[in-house]
């Protein structure tokens, strides 16, 4: 696989690209213990998005992890995880927004947002607000009590641990620096993204020079 684009976010900031079938993506934590909020759009068609019901109906857990389909609206793969070192993520919870922090942390100021950072990012893409529906929290670490009560937990995430996923439609992408405390054990710290081109495929394998053969009268 040869690395297409890389970058990093600046803690409590997001973007959006495009990333087409076939290709990697790889989310990493570089300092550990920083979730990164997901979401994806078919750039045929933005109105199939990535669904966190779907995936859950269909893999029939909420912890999601290597083998795993992540799934759209319409059913259809978005996503397969190839690879991944943390074992805990989030997909049931909505991405952190202006509205978390005033309900949840009582913030009567400015806080940045996991939310309104993908609104910025997937705007020029033609995506509205609206239209953002839960993310694959990558690398939070929610746990759930037997009475059905949620634990934020700091996340299971050392320097260097990722999530490798290969796109299995042509998508919009959204990614964030998550900006909430209580995700992120109280400090916000980078996190990496990189593009992947698609492997060889199997039937690409060298194969034998047919001119060897001896020529036959
Ligand atoms: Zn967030």
């Amino acid at each position: 696989m040869t690395v297409l684009s890389n970058l990093r976010l600046a803690p409590q900031t997001g973007t959006a690209f495009l990333v087409s079938r076939g290709q990697m993506l790889r989310i990493i934590d570089p300092l550990g213990e920083q979730v990164s909020d997901l979401t994806s759009f078919s750039q045929e068609d933005p109105s199939e998005w990535l669904s966190s019901g779907r995936t859950i109906d269909y893999a029939n857990t909420i912890y999601l992890t290597t083998g795993h389909t992540l799934y759209s609206n319409r059913s259809r793969p978005m996503w397969t995880i190839v690879e991944d070192t943390v074992g805990r993520h989030d997909f049931l919870l909505t991405p952190c927004s202006p509205e978390t922090f005033t309900i949840i942390y009582k913030t009567t100021t400015h806080h940045p947002s996991c939310f309104q950072n993908l609104v910025d990012g997937l705007r020029p893409f033609g995506i509205a607000p609206d239209a953002i529906p839960t993310t694959l929290n990558v690398f939070m670490n929610v746990e759930i009590l037997p009475s059905g009560e949620l634990r934020i937990l700091p996340p299971r995430s050392c320097a260097g641990d990722h999530l490798l996923l290969r796109a299995e439609m042509d998508l919009i992408v959204g990614v964030t620096a998550c900006s909430a405390e209580l995700s992120n054990n109280g400090s916000f710290k980078p996190i990496d993204v990189e593009v992947h081109s698609a492997p060889a495929p199997a039937s690409a394998a060298p194969r034998r020079d047919v001119h060897a053969a001896p020529a036959s009268a």
